[in-house]
């Protein structure tokens, strides 16, 4: 079983700054005959806050490795104080992060001190891995245009794989990057709903344009900006379906995206 529960679904600074949407990244669980695994991702500001206030809770000791696509504030805000829940406050040293080097390094989100609370400390690279968590492989994506370091992951557990493809700006290749992994859920960062603005981001055209190629049996939608609340993401998830002929969500706060039900419901949709 495959589940991942929306800690946030903000995306742009003022959204985050409002609190509009909440911004604590995305809890994967995955459980199997040998255990569970469990991995959060992009622990934005409040993270540690939705996560224990989720129903039910998201508890930070059983987490088993954090992992930033990229140290910009919207998903690292609370990296720190998550790898302090994961351990105890340092006591109990467990599990592995997984961040680009410029979050460890130079102007550095990851706090040393935090850092060595965590034995297992990956440096993600571009398209390298599997990088392991448990029995979970966790592969990166070409790098994105974004200003800083950023990679998508592709995470595979028990045959099914399920992907995240962060912000970043359109480029010839990218989409083309994640087809190779032959997806079946992606979960993908999408801002921007029309305006031509020249920033790092997917707007919904191009958004749909990756879809399209990386045809994956569940896409999922999030990081919105206000202008993409005021399009009413639902409707648009629902545009996409008509069009593509996939299975498409919008996600919200606190909602728990059971990727093993929505893939075969989608095998049977399709
Ligand atoms: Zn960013
Ligand atoms: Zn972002």
């Amino acid at each position: 079983m495959i589940s991942v529960r929306f800690l946030g679904t903000a995306g742009a600074r003022f959204m985050v700054a409002k609190q509009i949407r909440a911004s604590g990244g995305m809890w994967f669980t995955f459980s199997g005959d040998v255990g569970t695994t469990q991995i959060h991702v992009d622990p934005g500001p409040g993270a540690l806050v939705r996560a224990t206030s989720a129903v039910p809770p998201c508890d930070p000791v059983e987490l088993d490795a954090i992992a930033l696509s990229h140290k910009h504030l919207d998903h690292s805000g609370d990296v720190n104080v998550m790898i302090e829940a994961m351990t105890v406050g340092g006591f109990r040293p467990k599990g592995a992060l997984l961040a680009p080097l410029d979050a460890y390094e130079g102007e550095a989100v990851i706090f040393p001190y935090a850092a060595r609370f965590v034995p297992v400390r990956h440096v993600l690279e571009e398209q390298a891995g599997p990088y392991l968590v448990n029995d979970v492989e966790i592969r990166t994506s070409i790098k994105h245009q974004h200003g800083v370091q950023t990679y998508g992951m592709h995470f595979r557990y028990a045959g099914v794989t399920i992907s995240y493809m962060p912000c970043g700006r359109f480029f010839d290749g990218l989409a083309e990057d994640y087809a190779r992994h032959e997806p079946d859920v992606l979960v993908i960062n999408v801002l921007r709903y029309r305006d031509t603005m020249k920033v790092d981001h997917l707007n919904f055209e191009e958004c749909t344009h990756v879809l399209r190629t990386v045809r994956p049996k569940v896409a999922v939608l999030t990081h919105f900006s206000t202008r993409m609340l005021e399009a009413g993401p639902e409707r648009l998830a629902r545009e996409l379906e008509d069009e593509l002929g996939i299975r498409v969500f919008a996600a919200h706060d606190g909602w728990l995206f059971d990727a093993g039900n929505e893939i075969a419901a989608a095998t049977a949709f399709a």
